[in-house]
């Protein structure tokens, strides 16, 4: 994929934005450069993978964690994709691998990476351990909540599976996943 931004970039037919969630955006690209960029877009697979991308891969953020930051408890952006990959056939087994549920993860609680104004954000807390918090909402306006504490992996896909399996079940109309489980939590306490 990056190198096939590089042959991009060389071809100094588009600007590079990157967002605040993560994504890149090429820019200005006048009509006529669009072809060859599509094609250079083609070519690197960048293009597939992109459109084949589940809604959840495309709405998850992660720090950079480990092995760069020196204050990484746990690894975050070099493991969510594949923990995403994991997570995405629990979702298709309940229907919801349409929704556009927000998943953050970050190595230490300092939340680079925004896990707290997430649907689902992880928090490291030990190597191949993070807490869970759920409840925020999908446009990061309300803080999410610690639901389960110091999960390894097969602890994370169990409890998302039993929540998925409520929420299909007693979400209201168009709820999303943040505002179902932020009032789920609030019928537990
Ligand atoms: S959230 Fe923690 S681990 Fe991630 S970049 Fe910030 S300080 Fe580092």
């Amino acid at each position: 994929m990056k190198a096939g931004l590089l042959k991009i970039a060389q071809t100094g037919k588009a600007n590079f934005r990157f967002t605040c969630n993560q994504n890149l955006i090429l820019a200005d690209i006048d009509e006529k450069d669009k072809p060859e960029i599509e094609h250079i877009l083609k070519e690197y697979g960048i293009l597939d993978y992109t459109n084949g991308a589940s809604a959840l891969r495309k709405n998850s953020v992660a720090c950079v964690a480990l092995n760069t930051c020196s204050l990484a408890l746990a690894e975050a952006q070099r493991y969510l994709p594949s923990l995403v990959t994991k997570i995405e056939p629990i979702l298709e087994k309940y229907g919801l691998q349409e929704e556009d549920i927000t998943i953050r993860m970050t190595g230490c609680p300092n939340g680079c990476g925004r896990s707290p104004n997430a649907e689902i954000g992880f928090v490291g807390t030990a190597y191949g351990k993070y807490n869970l918090h759920i409840g925020g909402d999908r446009l990061g306006m309300r803080l999410n909540t610690k639901y389960k504490e110091n999960l390894g992996e097969e602890e994370i896909l169990a409890t998302l599976d039993e929540l998925f399996g409520i929420y299909v079940q007693k979400r209201l109309a168009e709820e999303t996943f943040g505002d179902f489980s932020y009032r789920y939590l609030h019928t537990l306490n």
